[in-house]
């Protein structure tokens, strides 16, 4: 439970961040809420031989409207998301799922970069983001790209960020305050999804439905040729290839992704 030695340095900005890796080289590790990137430390998964701090990068926590979306600065805590005035009338998926993200500790130290980037399939927001059709902005030594959150997850823990690449901000449409869901199925309280199911504009993304967040693409298509919730909730497992663990085998998984969906495009209809 002791990490192996490490380096620390602070980044003050997000610029001097990415120096700082492109300086420390695949070694280094930037560290945002640390309440992901720790326990991995902790349990030897993890062994960076630099930390760079980005807690504290200026200008780097934030929601704000810009033209037809809803931006987003990587370093913005869970619980900055959840008392998002913004997000609550522009995007309001995303401040409902960030409170159902661990206990208020996390959600007080975790940061939206932070749980995109480490790419967990079972986490809460990448499926959320995956959802809002979210376009990611990276940022590394020769300047900064556009990808879409489709195309930014490639499996558990990897993600198409290299490492000399920061996630610096996100961006959502905004959607009004109608047409989402979010449904989780968990064991106790706080704990992570057993399956997630977010939903938003005829939009659905599964959480610890395979490898990454997914799309439910078989339930989107029957949604946009005139099918009904029920029937096209009814395909939501298609697709997919869930794991089986001590709290669920892949049939049961595959039985909460269709209940799932199908009550979170109730509450999505019932959201107009
Ligand atoms: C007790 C507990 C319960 C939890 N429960 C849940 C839950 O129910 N649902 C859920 O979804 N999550 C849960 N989490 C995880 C939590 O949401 C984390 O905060 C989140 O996954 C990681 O965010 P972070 O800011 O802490 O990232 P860190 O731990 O600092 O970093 C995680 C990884 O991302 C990289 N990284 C961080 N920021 C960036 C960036 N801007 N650009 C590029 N790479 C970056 C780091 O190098 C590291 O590899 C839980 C965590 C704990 C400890």
């Amino acid at each position: 439970m002791i990490p192996a030695a490490f380096d620390y340095v602070k980044a003050d900005t997000l610029d001097h961040a990415v120096q700082l890796l492109a300086e420390h080289g695949e070694d280094a590790k930037v560290i945002a809420g640390g309440h992901s990137l720790l326990p991995m430390m902790k349990l030897r998964l993890a062994f960076p031989t630099v930390l760079i701090d980005i807690r504290r990068a200026a200008d780097a926590s934030y929601v704000r409207v810009e033209g037809e979306e809803v931006a987003i600065g990587a370093l913005t805590r869970h619980a900055d998301l959840v008392a998002s005035d913004v997000l609550a009338a522009e995007a309001p998926l995303l401040a409902e799922v960030a409170a159902h993200v661990g206990d208020p500790q996390v959600r007080h130290r975790g940061t939206i970069g932070g749980s995109v980037a480490h790419s967990d399939p079972a986490a809460d927001l990448p499926s959320a983001v995956l959802a809002s059709d979210a376009t990611l902005v990276l940022q590394g030594p020769g300047g900064r790209r556009e990808v879409k959150a489709a195309d930014f997850f490639l499996g558990y823990f990897e993600t198409v960020l290299s490492p000399d690449e920061l996630l610096v901000e996100l961006r959502v449409p905004r959607t009004g305050t109608g047409g989402w869901g979010y449904e989780k199925f968990v064991r106790r309280a706080n704990d992570w999804a057993i399956v997630g199911v977010a939903t938003v504009a005829g939009r659905v993304a599964l959480a610890n439905m395979g490898n990454k967040p997914l799309r439910a693409a078989r339930t989107e298509e029957a949604l946009a040729s005139g099918a009904s919730i029920a029937d096209a909730a009814a395909l939501a497992a298609e697709d997919t290839s869930p794991v089986e663990d001590m709290h669920a085998n892949a049939d049961y998984r595959r039985h909460l992704a269709r209940v799932l969906t199908r009550r979170a495009l109730e509450a999505a209809a019932a959201r107009p």
